[in-house]
């Protein structure tokens, strides 16, 4: 599925419909450069979640925890990883193979311990269509 988005909100709200529907043991992961609106997805499905603490990037603690919603959300941004083994460490598959929903950012640098099945969202500019249009990939991988 692709959709097009031409403003922040509008990303944010694609994120809250996904946050809405997600089920124990859903696993998102993220694909896209840097700015390219990631983070903002993800505070979209925090919300969708019925989160209300504020969702930052974790870039320093891998992931971020949180309890308070409707289901456990595990937010985790493995920019800065440097090998997979660092996963094991944050305990990584407790949290994926869990009962909560799991997004992870850069998820392309861990593709090799990505569970069977999860849900990519690939997101790109176009700046030929402006500076504020994203193009949403959603996609069953495994399914
Ligand atoms: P990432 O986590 O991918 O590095 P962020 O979510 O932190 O990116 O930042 C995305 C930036 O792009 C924000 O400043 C946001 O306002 C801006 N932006 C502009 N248009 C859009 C859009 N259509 N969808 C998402 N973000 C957008
Ligand atoms: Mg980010």
């Amino acid at each position: 599925m692709i959709i097009e988005t031409f403003s922040p909100e509008e990303t944010f709200r694609i994120g809250e419909e996904i946050g809405q529907k997600a089920c124990p043991g859903d696993v998102y992961t993220l694909i896209g450069d840097l700015g390219v609106g990631k983070t903002l997805f993800t505070q979209g499905v925090a919300k969708g979640l019925e989160i209300e603490e504020a969702i930052s990037s974790p870039t320093f603690t891998i992931v971020q925890v949180y309890e308070e919603g409707r289901l456990p959300f595990y937010h985790f941004d493995v920019y800065r990883i440097g090998d997979v083994d660092e996963m094991d460490e944050v305990g990584y598959e407790d949290y994926v193979y869990g009962d909560g929903v799991s997004m992870i950012e850069w998820a392309d640098l861990i593709e090799e311990i990505l569970p069977e099945k999860y849900t990519r969202v690939t997101i790109e500019k176009d700046l030929s269509k402006g500076v504020d249009y994203r193009r949403i990939t959603i996609e069953e991988i495994g399914a």
